[in-house]
């Protein structure tokens, strides 16, 4: 049997798997996706991230790298199967059976760093799916000098407004009301040269050749403007499969699992950590995540070793 399966290896899972190593406990790592890095690798891994403690700033995927790396130590120890989706976990004597659609995982405990859950970015309802409708800015110097177009009015479309103007002169950012509601410091970083469009709907897209043709609509006067771009990157959020727990009977907040100071949700040594959680005060950033994960792994280590004192770090036979 496992000490612990984590389920979702984003930045919370990986932290996770590493101090699973560092305490010796017999852990694997489920992920769903075929990569690791979570929403940092397939939202935004070309993004700086500026609060992550002893980075001034790094992009994402180079974390997610870091992290990997850190875990790499353990990796004959600590399993990381990716492709590998878990559908629902199952009470047994000792502990949980965690049930993928091919395997099940018998474990004493389970850490659920799912995230918000399955992520699929909302669709342009125009033209879903073309080659030159993105969901994610990935590999930015692909679009050098190119006519884009990023949608949206979050602190996502800002995000990636803020990196694709390194890139061209012809940027368009384009919103369906008045206001953007992304950070205010990340709107001032804004370029003079990259043109704002708010507020507009999007009426139509077709795709022209080799360009995408958009037409606009301004959301009071009506007026309509077309416009041609070699790209569309659409920021309109994500939704989340919040439905894949249905059938988990926990306490949850806001749909969510709701946790105790010591991260263990209302199901006995079931654990939650980072976007999957939500408690009074809670903050969904990377940093927050890793305290959570720590506090988690150690309350199991402590059950699995009671008694037993866990070492810093330092302490540990670490080459
Ligand atoms: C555009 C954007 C910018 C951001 N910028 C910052 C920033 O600058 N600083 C910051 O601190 N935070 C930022 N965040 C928030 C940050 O990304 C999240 O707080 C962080 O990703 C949460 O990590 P996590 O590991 O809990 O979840 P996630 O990153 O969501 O990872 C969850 C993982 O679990 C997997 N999973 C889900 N369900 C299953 C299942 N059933 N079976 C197996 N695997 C499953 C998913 O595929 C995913 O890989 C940003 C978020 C976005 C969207």
């Amino acid at each position: 049997m496992n000490d612990l399966i984590i389920i979702g290896a984003g930045p919370a899972g990986l932290y996770a798997a590493y101090l699973a190593g560092l305490r010796q406990l017999k852990t694997i790592v489920l992920e769903a996706l075929p990569l690791v890095g979570g929403q940092l690798s397939v939202f935004y891994p070309d993004k700086p991230i500026y609060d992550i403690p002893g980075f001034a700033s790094i992009e994402a995927q180079s974390f997610v790298d870091q992290l990997l790396h850190q875990c790499a130590r353990f990796q004959s120890q600590i399993p990381m199967l990716t492709h590998t989706r878990v559908v629902s976990i199952q009470e047994i004597e000792g502990g949980y059976e965690v049930v993928t659609s091919t395997q099940r995982f018998p474990t004493r405990y389970v850490l659920f760093t799912t995230g918000a859950g399955s992520l699929s970015p909302r669709p342009l309802p125009q033209l879903p799916t073309h080659p030159r409708v993105h969901y994610t800015v990935q590999s930015i110097d692909d679009y050098a000098n190119q006519r884009l177009l990023v949608l949206g009015g979050g602190d996502t479309a800002l995000d990636w407004a803020t990196q694709l103007q390194s890139k061209t002169h012809h940027l368009t950012l384009s919103h369906r009301r008045d206001e953007f509601r992304g950070l205010d410091s990340t709107l001032n970083a804004l370029a003079s040269d990259v043109t704002v469009r708010i507020p507009y709907i999007i009426q139509q897209v077709s795709p022209q050749e080799d360009k995408l043709l958009v037409t606009f609509e301004h959301t009071q006067t009506k007026e309509v403007i077309c416009d041609t771009y070699d790209h569309l990157f659409v920021a309109y959020g994500f939704e989340a499969d919040t439905a894949q727990w249905k059938d988990l009977h926990v306490d949850r907040i806001q749909q969510k699992l709701a946790v105790s100071t010591t991260m263990e949700t209302s199901l006995n040594g079931v654990y939650g950590a980072g976007h999957a959680v939500m408690y009074p005060g809670k903050t969904n950033t990377i940093a927050t995540a890793f305290g959570e994960v720590n506090t988690a792994v150690d309350a199991i280590t402590h059950r699995l070793r009671p008694g037993k004192a866990i070492p810093f770090s330092s302490f540990l036979p670490i080459k």
